[in-house]
């Protein structure tokens, strides 16, 4: 007899009919003699939703409140899962994450999960039911309820995972595995069999959204194997689990595309200790996510001065403009300018730790194709490039063909 978790996300339960067939699919494990942890989200546009119907009273309605209103989301899924699961004739009980024992900081609207008190939900277990629980919630010790942060029933799970101990994790969603690339963008894009974490979070981060990042450096912490895989058919998908020897053997498991970048120059910045520690300062204060940053080498003009660039998410973009601006005359550089037609693009795989040349070919690839690079940055398992936006997919698709196809 295993234990399983399975996640099923907001579309896999998007409706009645989706509902009844996820009770389906937990029957048909069930009759294998299985014990099932089910963990779920809320119906799809629900939690958008509660957040609009808030944001038409106040701009910024109190967070504690915020996390009452969405923690019914799920309220609302788990029981009609229980409800669905009845219908078929199994045993099954819905839990809040309060009452599956799950307590996090106080930290409203991204709380952090502390520990896990696993024992009602395995008496439950044992007492022959499905448990059903709310996926992205929990409590505080004091007893208030608190979410952790938006696609957060996939940490839910995960932490269940590990704290129950379960032979297998299993995340149900609308896309069946992941992928060499994004498939709608590259006809070539595969399904890989298995991936490592450290490869999925640096896909991730480079823009491909399959699960909530966090959730991926808890299981890597906490070494969870699982499977992302569909609701909506039976293939299976792919298994993310810590580093093996013989994943080495595959320079790049796959490329991605960030569109989602804006660049921004400085122009002459004196050369002198501090002025980055003031400019990024400030950024960060700002709340402003910076990824990639490129100095140049500084060059003699009467005064030694360089040119500073790095990106920033395209939303925080006039807000960082702006920070930036206001330094103007305390930092002395000439001129700020600002770039959104920009895409990163970067490829990732842990066989680079042992490979050489990659980057070469990477470079080679791209000038090939006419591609100009502006900022390059580097880590152990990834490569990324700031192009041309307009080039982004042409460029994307030349790289599958030539590390993946
Ligand atoms: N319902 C929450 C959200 O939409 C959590 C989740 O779906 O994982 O972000
Ligand atoms: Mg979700």
């Amino acid at each position: 007899m295993a234990l399983i978790v399975q996640k099923y996300g907001g579309t896999s339960v998007g409706n009645t009919e989706r509902i009844r067939a996820v009770a389906r699919r937990v029957a048909r494990h069930r009759e294998q003699g299985d014990q099932i942890v089910v963990v779920v989200s809320a119906m799809s546009g629900v939690t958008d939703g509660l957040i609009k119907l808030a944001k038409e009273i106040t701009p910024l309605p109190s967070e504690r409140e915020m996390d009452m209103l969405l923690a019914t989301g799920e309220q609302q899924t788990i029981a009609l899962t229980a409800v669905a699961l009845h219908a078929l004739g199994v045993d099954a009980v819905s839990l809040t994450g309060a009452q599956a024992g799950i307590v996090t900081d106080g930290v409203h609207t991204k709380a952090k999960i502390q520990n896990i008190s696993p024992d009602e939900v395995h008496r439950l277990l044992d007492g022959g039911n499905v448990v059903i629980v709310a996926g992205f919630q929990g409590r505080t010790a004091e007893g208030q309820i608190t979410t952790l942060g938006r696609g957060g029933s996939d940490l839910t799970a995960i932490a269940l995972a590990a704290a129950l101990k379960a032979d297998l994790c299993q995340i149900y969603t609308d896309v069946d595995g992941i992928y060499t690339t994004d498939p709608r963008i590259v006809p070539g894009a595969r399904k890989l069999p298995e991936i490592a974490y450290d490869e999925l979070l640096e896909l991730a981060g480079a823009g491909a959204k399959v699960m909530q990042l966090r959730s991926v450096e808890f299981a890597k912490k906490f070494n969870v194997i699982f499977e992302v895989r569909s609701s909506l058919n039976e293939a299976p998908g792919t298994i993310v689990k810590e580093e093996t020897t013989s994943m080495e053997d595959v320079v790049v498991r796959g490329v991605s595309l960030d569109k989602n970048q804006a660049k921004i120059t400085l122009f002459g910045v004196p050369d002198q200790p501090g002025r980055a520690a003031r400019i990024f300062r400030a950024l960060a204060d700002g709340a402003i996510n910076v990824d990639m940053i490129v100095q140049n080498a500084s060059h003699e003009g009467g005064q030694r001065s360089t040119d500073l660039s790095f990106t920033v998410d395209k939303p925080d973009l006039l807000k960082a403009s702006r920070v930036i601006e206001e330094l103007k005359a305390e930092i002395g550089f000439k001129e700020a300018v600002s770039d959104e037609g920009i895409g990163k693009l970067s490829i990732v795989g842990v066989g680079m730790r042992s490979h050489s040349g990659v980057a070469a070919r990477m470079f080679d690839v791209l000038a090939h194709e006419g591609v100009n690079i502006g900022m390059i940055s580097t880590s152990e398992i990834k490569i990324s490039v700031v192009i041309d936006l307009a080039k982004g997919e042409h460029a994307l698709r030349t790289l599958h063909r030539a590390f993946l196809e």
